[in-house]
């Protein structure tokens, strides 16, 4: 288990880059850290590591205070964004490197990195040097180092971010394997909402250096905590509409739709959210639709993302391929309403 309290980092120059932050990370779970550049994911990692201290706050790893406890020490491995393998190194001895460090005699070593290398496919590739190795093998010996040491806890530091995309797939699925099989503590950090929902157990959110919501992948898209998640969260982001509230009514993009949540303020200013996955469009007018005009079709294979332009405000849908609209066509955007959500923080 790894638990921050009230986590603040300041760098020398004034950068608050974490700000009072709480967060409990369960043990054996894969907890994925997802959030735009510059949020401190980075520097969340790199604390409960110990290759940053702590401005205030404390770092528990197991149940022990390691704030002040050398990174050595923490027993946690790290994988970095760019492997940080060594180059004049091979395989076998990037991957038996920590175990050098903890004094491992060489022939125990050389046996360890066949077997966690041989675990990850590495097997025929021992005596080769990083520079021999593509990049999905490079950071399959990047993994293979940090499982070497058989520590309570891994931070992944955006580590699939140098694949291209089919082998980030391929590494997304054979990662979480291996996580399962293992059942050690996994922190992954990612600016990419869609493996952060496809990998992780739990997962939370940042921005500028707070944690905006904790949950599920599931109850993170289901229920966006505020519209900075609503915006993040999603292959297209949901649209977020300002509304006021008449009686049972909302009054959205000069339309009238069915408020989705009861106990509304008559006359209160909300701001509307629905994913374009949940609005289908139709060129008649139906009961508690939002009439627009046809400004954007883009294909997405199967189907098309319809951007509709109503009374000054965007309104996307999700459209099934043949079904789409013409540029310039004037519809009618049907949100679901058991799907739609009220934010006040927009
Ligand atoms: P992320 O990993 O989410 O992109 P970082 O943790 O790397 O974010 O950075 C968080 C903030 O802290 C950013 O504003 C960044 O510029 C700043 N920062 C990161 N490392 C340092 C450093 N060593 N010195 C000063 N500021 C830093
Ligand atoms: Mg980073």
């Amino acid at each position: 288990m790894i638990e921050l309290k009230s986590l603040t980092k300041v760098y020398p120059g004034g950068v608050k880059a974490l700000d009072a932050l709480d967060l409990e990370i369960r043990d054996g779970e894969f907890f994925a850290l997802l959030g735009p550049s510059g949020c401190g994911k980075t520097t969340l990692l790199r604390t409960i590591a110990g290759l940053e201290t702590a401005t205030s706050g404390q770092v528990v790893i197991g149940s022990k205070d390691v704030t002040h406890v050398q990174p050595g020490a923490r027993d946690v491995a790290m994988v970095f964004q760019d492997y940080a393998l060594f180059p004049h190194m091979d395989v076998t001895d990037n991957i038996s490197y920590p175990l050098r460090i903890k004094k491992v005699a060489k022939p125990a070593r050389t046996a360890k990195a066949a077997e966690v290398g041989a675990r990850l496919g590495l097997e025929g590739l021992m005596d080769r040097r990083p520079g021999q190795l593509s990049g999905g093998q490079q950071q399959r010996v990047a993994l293979a180092r940090v499982m070497a040491t058989q520590a309570q806890a891994f931070l992944f530091d955006e580590p699939l971010s140098n694949l291209d995309a089919r082998l980030r797939l391929e590494a997304r699925t054979f990662l979480k394997k291996l996580q399962r099989e293992l059942g050690v503590t996994t922190v992954f950090v990612t600016h990419d909402q869609a493996e952060a929902l496809a990998m992780a157990d739990r997962m939370a959110v940042m921005e500028a250096g707070h944690i905006r919501q904790i949950g599920t992948p599931a109850e993170v898209f289901q229920r966006p905590a505020n519209t900075f998640v609503a915006g993040f969260i999603g292959s297209t982001p949901m649209n977020l509409l300002d509304g006021t509230v008449r009686g049972e009514t909302l009054e959205v993009a000069g339309c009238k739709v069915p408020a989705p949540a009861a106990g509304l303020r008559d006359g209160e200013k909300i701001v509307y959210g629905v994913r374009p996955e949940y609005v289908t469009y139709s060129v008649e007018p139906v009961d508690g639709s939002i009439a627009g005009k046809v400004v954007l079709s883009e294909s997405l294979g199967a189907s098309h993302l319809v951007t509709l332009e109503a009374a000054g405000e965007t309104v996307q849908v999700i459209v099934p391929e043949g079904d789409e609209p013409a540029l310039g066509d004037e519809g009618y955007a049907v949100p679901r309403t058991d799907r739609a959500l009220i934010y006040r923080d927009g």
